[in-house]
């Protein structure tokens, strides 16, 4: 069968780079085994689901290039089909009506935890009789569903990424519950690991690629597949990300949600290839820097690290910088415009722009830097204290005054060649190092000693008919 996968997401909040990691991995095995990417849209908790996260997902996921190839599922529209399935259980006797009450289940766990024992649900109404059952609901007892899982039960799967997995009953925390409260003989709402089989099996899923805490849930999945005779996927647990401190990343982390990596400046196809080597190491030979495309031909499960995968600003941060490097440049010009616009910043020509992005493009980590790099260029400077000390070596002032003089002589927008001529002059002249010559003109235009390459931000000033106001403004204080 052609291969099948599907990201399941539960919208209780913005898409987190967990789930987006997630559904990277999924989608790119999918594409390099030629199936298919599925989404489903876990909405069942009607308390915490809310129709502007599935949006917001969708959005993030799109925003990160990975389409899906089916109109998603929603959930909750399948919740009578998952109750059917629920009866069916019941009627083979592997489900039961639990009726251990709040009070009952508290003083089982307080027991438990007295005697050092975790805690474990003790199955005590696993074998009630069908009078006893009936009784307990006349007295208008309400009950969830359990799952007979035996202690002695083993389960294993080969996980494509940890080899053999084995589990026992035992080890499941007693008998699983299938669905919510419900008075009568009613069915409450079920619950995950009962829908999510019910729903893997209804789309034909083939492999499951999720997070490692899935494990548990993955062997008390197994159990109930095997009792509806289902096929079992291949599953796959990847390592979990990190944050500094070997913790599992949270939303306590600063910045976990794909929108504010996206506020933060950072391209699509470049947070998608650093979330690929989160856990995932390609070959040797190959390059880090890899599209979405390339990744999708090179990604291999095999490859896929168990252990926790730590998130590393530092990387993402030069992964970032070597796609805008690599950026066609009228790419980022378009890019760069709508921040300019954002700030009300008005520029001469387009021609300009594209210079003055050319000069920064190497120099950018992440978008938002474009504000502080280019706005030396928008707004007039404050020459800063070492500026201010620099200014008052011995010829600067006559140094600026005399490139004023050599500019108003060309009357013009000047070129390279005319910026290099009136260098060249006025060192001759002073018989002085050009770079005295170039750091007061530094000062002057920017209002301190760093920068981009002086010559191409002069003639950028020149266009826009600035260099010489600069300059004078400059003279002002010396
Ligand atoms: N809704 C579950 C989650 O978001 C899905 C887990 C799974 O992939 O089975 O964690």
């Amino acid at each position: 069968m052609k291969n099948r996968l599907r990201l399941a997401p539960s919208p209780t909040g913005l898409l987190h780079i967990g789930t987006a990691r997630t559904a990277l991995f999924n989608w790119l095995y999918a594409k390099k085994n030629k199936g298919k990417f599925l989404l489903r849209i876990e909405d069942t908790d009607t308390s915490r689901s809310k129709h502007e996260f599935t949006k917001n997902i969708l959005e993030g996921l799109t925003w990160l290039g990975l389409n899906w190839d089916e109109a998603p599922i929603n959930q909750s529209e399948r919740i009578e089909v998952h109750k059917e399935v629920i009866k069916k259980l019941l009627d083979q006797g592997v489900a039961y009506r639990c009726f251990m009450s709040e009070k009952e289940s508290q003083q089982l766990r307080e027991s438990q935890k007295n005697n050092g024992l975790p805690p474990k649900h003790d199955n005590r109404y696993r074998d009630l009789s069908k009078s006893k059952i009936e009784s307990f609901i006349n007295e208008g007892k309400s009950s969830v569903i359990r799952f007979k899982i035996d202690d002695d039960a083993e389960i294993t799967w080969n996980d494509q990424i940890r080899g053999e997995i084995k589990w026992f009953g035992k080890d499941l925390g007693g008998d699983m519950v299938l669905s919510r409260r419900a008075n009568g003989y009613d069915i409450g709402s079920p619950l995950y690991n009962l829908a999510v089989v019910i729903d893997d099996n209804f789309m034909n899923i083939t492999n499951v690629i999720r997070g490692e805490d899935h494990i548990s849930n993955t062997a008390k999945q197994i159990l109930i597949y095997k009792a509806l005779k289902y096929e079992l996927p291949k599953f796959s647990h990847t390592p979990l990300i990190l944050n500094s401190e070997g913790k599992k990343l949270s939303k306590r982390d600063s910045v976990t949600s794909i929108d504010e990596f996206r506020e933060m400046g950072y391209l699509p196809d470049a947070l998608t290839n650093y979330m690929a080597l989160l856990g995932w190491s390609p070959k040797s030979c190959e390059n880090e820097i890899q599209s979405l495309e390339k990744l999708s031909k090179t990604f291999d499960l095999k490859d896929v690290n168990k252990a926790g995968a730590k998130f590393n600003w530092e990387k993402l941060n030069w992964i970032n910088s070597q796609y805008i490097k690599n950026m066609d440049s009228h790419d980022l010009f378009n890019i760069i415009k709508v921040f300019w616009e954002k700030k009300g910043w008005e520029i001469p020509s387009q021609k300009w722009g594209l210079n003055l992005t050319l000069l920064i493009q190497d120099s950018i980590v992440v978008l938002k830097e474009v504000i502080d790099q280019s706005e030396p260029f928008f707004k007039l400077p404050e020459v800063d204290k070492k500026g201010v000390d620099f200014l008052k070596n011995n010829h600067v002032k006559s140094i600026l005054k005399d490139v004023i003089n050599l500019l108003i002589t060309k009357n013009q927008t000047i070129d390279h060649n005319d910026a290099k001529e009136i260098i060249d002059h006025i060192s001759v002249k002073y018989k002085i190092k050009k770079g005295i010559l170039l750091k007061s003109l530094r000062i002057a235009f920017f209002g301190c000693l760093s920068g981009p390459d002086l010559i191409r931000s002069w003639l950028l000033l020149s266009e826009k008919g600035e260099d010489i106001l600069r300059i004078k403004k400059c003279l002002d204080i010396i």
